[in-house]
Formats: C-alpha cells, sequence, structure tokens
C-alpha cells in the first residue's frame, strides 16, 4: 500500500532529471513520515543533508499517530507535548476555525477506525457514530502543559504533518544558504531558489485518471510549497465502493467531494497542507469560495468532470499541457 501510495503521487518535479545531471548536486532518498521524502540541492551539501533526513526522523518519532509519542498520548488520554506536537496543534486549531471545522485534527478515533491503507474496515453505523462523537473539538483540554484527552477523542495530523515538515525543511535550507533545492515529500513538494542555471523550477501536476507520467499542468516557480490532496492517494475498495482516505468530519464517512484532486501553492508548507484537505472536503464551490474570502494561498482545482481550475493569482507561469481530455479555466477573485 505505501509503495502504491508513492507511486500515485500527484506532484512530481519535472525538472529533476535535469537537474541530477549536473555534477554541483545530490539527491537524496529516505523512508520517512510514511512515505519517501527526495531531497534534490545545490551546491551539494552533506551536512544540510544529514540535518534535514535527521529531523524527519525526529518528527516522525513525535507526530506518528501509529508508533510516535502522539500515539502513547493519545493511548494514554493525554499527557506532556513535545515542541512540534505543541506547534502543531496550536496550528491546527487555527485552521480548524478558519475551515469550520473542514479540516479537523480530533478524528484520529475515526481515522483509525476505518483503518484506509491498513485494516480497510467499513464501519457499522453504531461503530461510525461512537466515533464521530469522541472526534470533537471540546474533549481536548490544557492543564497545565499538560494535553488531556478526554471521552476517546485522538488526534491526528496526518493531513497536516509533511506540510509543516517542509516549513521546517524550508528553515534550514534557509540557515544553510542553500542556493536551490526541490524537496518532495508525498503529495507535498516545495522548490526554494532556483534551479543552477538560474532558471526557475517547473512542478508538474499529475493526471489523477493517468499514470506516473502523465500531467495536465506545470507551474513554474521559486520558495513556494505546492500540496495535493486526492482520493487516489490512499483508498480500498469493497462490493465495487471506493473508500478513500479523506473524511468528511459530518457524516465521518470519506468526503464526496466533486474533486479528483485539489492543489494549494502557498508561502506556507502547513497552512497548505491543511488547506488541501480541507478544501477537498468542501468540493469546488466551497474552496473556490474561501479562495474568495482568504488571501495567501492560490489552486489548481481538478474537477471529475474533467474541469481544471485555476486561480488568477498563478498569473501566467503554467504550462497546459492535456487539452485532449482536460477544459482549463481561470478562476477570478
Ligand atoms: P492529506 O493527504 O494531506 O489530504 O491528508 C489525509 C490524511 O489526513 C488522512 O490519511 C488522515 O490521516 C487525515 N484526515 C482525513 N480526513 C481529514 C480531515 N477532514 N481533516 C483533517 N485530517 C484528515
Ligand atoms: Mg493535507
Amino acid at each position: 500500500m505505501k509503495m502504491k501510495k508513492t507511486a500515485l503521487l500527484l506532484a512530481l518535479v519535472m525538472s529533476l532529471a535535469l537537474l541530477c545531471s549536473c555534477a554541483r548536486e545530490s539527491t537524496t532518498t529516505v523512508y520517512v513520515m510514511d512515505t519517501f521524502a527526495e531531497i534534490t540541492m545545490y551546491p551539494k551539501d552533506k551536512k544540510t543533508e544529514e540535518r534535514i533526513t535527521e529531523m524527519l526522523y525526529d518528527l516522525e518519532g513525535e507526530l506518528s499517530a501509529t508508533s510516535g509519542a502522539l500515539s502513547r498520548i493519545n493511548e494514554a488520554g493525554g499527557g506532556e507535548t513535545g515542541e512540534h506536537t505543541k506547534a502543531l496543534l496550536a496550528l491546527s486549531e487555527q485552521y480548524y476555525k478558519e475551515t469550520n471545522g473542514a479540516f479537523s485534527p480530533y478524528l484520529g478515533s475515526l481515522i483509525e477506525l476505518w483503518g484506509v491503507g491498513s485494516k480497510n474496515h467499513v464501519p457499522t453505523e453504531e461503530e461510525l457514530s461512537g466515533a464521530l462523537s469522541a472526534s470533537v473539538a471540546e474533549n481536548v483540554e490544557r492543564d497545565g502543559e499538560k494535553l488531556v484527552l478526554k471521552d476517546g477523542v485522538r488526534l491526528d495530523f496526518g493531513a497536516i504533518a509533511k506540510g509543516y515538515a517542509t516549513d521546517v525543511i524550508k528553515s534550514i535550507l534557509e540557515e544553510e544558504g542553500t542556493k536551490g533545492a526541490v524537496i518532495f515529500l508525498g503529495g507535498n513538494v516545495y522548490v526554494h531558489g532556483t534551479k543552477p542555471n538560474g532558471e526557475l523550477y517547473r512542478v508538474a501536476i499529475r493526471d489523477p485518471k493517468g499514470n506516473e507520467n502523465d500531467w495536465i499542468l506545470a507551474l513554474e516557480l521559486s520558495n513556494k510549497f505546492i500540496i495535493s490532496s486526492g482520493d487516489y492517494e490512499r483508498y480500498f475498495e469493497e462490493n465495487g465502493v471506493r473508500y478513500h482516505h479523506i473524511f468528511s468530519p459530518e457524516t465521518g464517512y470519506p468526503a464526496e467531494s466533486d474533486l479528483r484532486a485539489i492543489c494549494v501553492i502557498a508561502d506556507s508548507g502547513a497552512l497548505a497542507d491543511a488547506y488541501s484537505t480541507a478544501l477537498y472536503v468542501m468540493g469546488s464551490r466551497g474552496a473556490i469560495q474561501f479562495w474568495r474570502e482568504h488571501e495567501g494561498f492560490e489552486l489548481v482545482l481538478v474537477g471529475r468532470d474533467g474541469t481544471v481550475t485555476l486561480t488568477e493569482g498563478i498569473g501566467n507561469n503554467f504550462i497546459i499541457n492535456n487539452q485532449k481530455d482536460y477544459k482549463y479555466e481561470v478562476a477570478k477573485r
């Protein structure tokens, strides 16, 4: 399943082949946070690379809801939290409010119940209503420095942790003065600086209907996070029904979105990650409405009906690739 998820990543960095042919850069791949992280940078720099990989393992150790410190806090109904858990919870509370609960860090019990990609269980109505009533913000309290998780609520940062990790990577790259880098962490991409020849990096958005090398649009950017959510990233099928991993916090079922995928482009990885999940849940109309009401990010929406919508702030820095299967349009403010 893990391999499948990796193979199905939405975004792929098109300039990578070109980049890797340059003797001055290095590319490292590590398996961490349940996915592959690919770090390409120039100039070659072992120390920065090691700082990044160590930090990713630390984050995994703290934040994994299945094996990290967070899983023990969930199991014990609370406890002392580490630095990253604290920071993520604060950010998550903010995005939970902004998205009116469409992004919710309180869904751990529901996510475990379904176990998409592990036990693959379609819950009974009774199981579902139990998990849903546990999964509310009111069940999370603080006792001084300690977190108190009441009535079965469990935290899950699966929709934001990788984006947050790319924010931390960005700050390492800045501290180390790295000139150019492409960070690829699951469906999340961060492009830093420029290519060795001074050109902008190109990030391609995959065709959810095609295979790994099919793409519908490429964006040219620098110092941006490009983060995607889609129903094909992790799912299982039972009796002909496909159950994917992005849940509607209202129904407890996989969100019935008119989108196949959504891609958020922003200056913050955590924000782009949380929004990509929330806006997938909201569907195309809700997502565009949300974009009109909020500043600081742009969107590419891939609808089930074959419409690709770009928000106008993307400007002219894109290349269209598949006008046979897709209709491209621009959303205005
Ligand atoms: P992403 O790939 O960033 O959209 O995140 C999907 C992951 O976030 C899932 O595998 C769950 O762990 C978790 N998740 C699912 N639905 C939601 C939701 N509505 N709000 C927050 N986290 C969610
Ligand atoms: Mg997300």
